[in-house]
């Protein structure tokens, strides 16, 4: 049987299982969660998580020093962002809209009155991007700040193109490295389903379905916003600017899909998403280590989705109407705070706190729909990454078309 074909069955099971716990004792739930579904997910976590620094940084450097000439790399650098930037944008439009058409705030009883979040304080964006440069870049790998990791990768990586033969020894170390570490990936993901069929499992029977009662609009809302952003925007993006099909492309994409949704980590899923896209999907190997991490680490389109529908949920929720400059000011402050959410459980909840602050809304808002975030987390986190993939996709298709157009002209 195919990988993809377990990690659905995997999938499946994992939902009814997780669901079918939700219908026993905690007694019952609570030794199975312990001893064996938390034990059997985290370990599959730990191996995944285990190679995200070492391949990240190791696939940066070989991509910088493979396109060899910065100006290309600012280039890419630039489609890059802009797409993110843009398709966030569109992210959060389809969030307010989905949430202004099906009112989630408005039917439906809210205890208001015991509502309580200690709102964390959130890291300053603009404090993460003037620190992109780190002063000690072994600190960075071993605390796993991603973009100071980036940022050191590609200096390596730029060097290296520039030296050429004076360090070919060292580029071919690297090479031997990311073999090594692909031919990992490769081992690890065959434990891909029984890890995502306990994790989800856990995390369903965890949440309950209790939780759900009164949010199940909410919940609603961010769930077909994701599904059309999913759907509709990125296959837009793919046929009309990759020329290629979006079917072919969320087949492809799909082990690492479900990865993103079983550990609701987007660095966690990073490993298995650059692979899916270089190897099924034809990414070029350049774009993919480039664009994957940085997107991992700052292009959260599902989390936007989230913070877009839940602003608009609290702010009904409390009769605060929203003026049209609060709408442009959640657009702004959303995008910051999804490129300021780091990849890995639930950040993106805590980062909402920022954008309520912005517009005046109550924090404690947030308490309302923390029971139903574990799950919604799943989804989005799923998108986040397919966002990335997408980027990576269109703009490696494109800079193939660039290239036979060159080779063509040269002929
Ligand atoms: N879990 C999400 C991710 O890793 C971030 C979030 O929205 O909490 O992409």
């Amino acid at each position: 049987m195919s990988l993809t074909k377990k990690i659905l069955i995997a999938l499946i099971l994992g939902v009814i299982v997780g669901i079918g716990f939700t219908f026993v004792s905690p007694e019952v739930f609570s030794p199975v969660d312990t001893y064996v579904l938390t034990p059997v997910g985290q370990i599959f976590l730990n191996l995944i998580m285990m190679i995200v620094v070492p391949i990240v940084f190791v696939s940066i450097v070989l991509g910088t020093a493979g396109l060899g000439d910065p100006t290309k790399l600012g280039k890419i650098g630039l489609k890059t962002i802009s797409f993110y930037l843009v398709t966030t944008a569109v992210a959060l439009m389809i969030g307010l809209g989905v949430a202004y058409v099906l009112e989630p705030g408005t039917e439906g009883t809210f205890d208001v009155e015991n509502a309580e979040f200690e709102a964390e304080s959130t890291p300053p964006v603009m404090d993460t991007l003037i620190n992109i440069i780190p002063e000690n870049p072994f600190e960075a790998l071993a605390s796993g700040e991603m973009l100071q990791i980036i940022a050191f990768a590609l200096f390596i990586g730029i060097a290296l193109a520039y030296l050429g033969e004076k360090t070919a020894g060292i580029f071919r170390l690297f090479e031997q490295a990311n073999e090594l570490l692909i031919w990992l990936v490769h081992v690890i993901m065959k434990t891909a389903p029984y890890g995502a069929f306990a994790l989800i499992a856990s995390a369903i029977g965890d949440a309950g379905l209790d939780a759900i009662g009164s949010m199940a609009m909410y919940m609603v809302a961010v769930v077909l916003a994701l599904v059309i952003h999913g759907a509709v925007t990125y296959s837009i993006a793919i046929w009309g600017l990759g020329k290629a099909s979006p079917i072919k492309f969320y087949k492809g994409f799909f082990p690492a899909m479900s990865v993103g949704f079983s550990t609701s980590s987007s660095s966690a899923a990073l490993p298995i998403a650059m692979q899916s896209a270089q190897e099924t999907l034809g990414v070029k190997k350049s774009i993919s280590s480039f664009v994957q991490p940085l997107g991992a680490t700052i292009n959260m389109d599902g989390t936007a989705i989230m913070q877009a529908v839940a602003t608009v949920f609290i702010s009904q929720v409390y009769a605060v109407p929203l003026e049209f400059t609060d709408i442009i000011l959640i657009i702004l402050t959303a995008t910051l705070a999804s490129i300021g959410t780091a990849g890995v459980p639930s950040v993106g909840l805590i980062m909402l706190a920022m954008v309520l602050q912005q517009i005046g809304l109550p924090v404690e808002g947030i308490a309302l729909i923390v029971g139903v975030d574990r799950l919604l987390d799943m989804l989005r986190t799923s998108l986040n990454i397919t966002g990335d993939a997408t980027a990576a996709y269109v703009i490696s298709e494109s800079e193939k078309r660039k290239e036979a157009n060159t080779a063509e002209s040269a002929k």
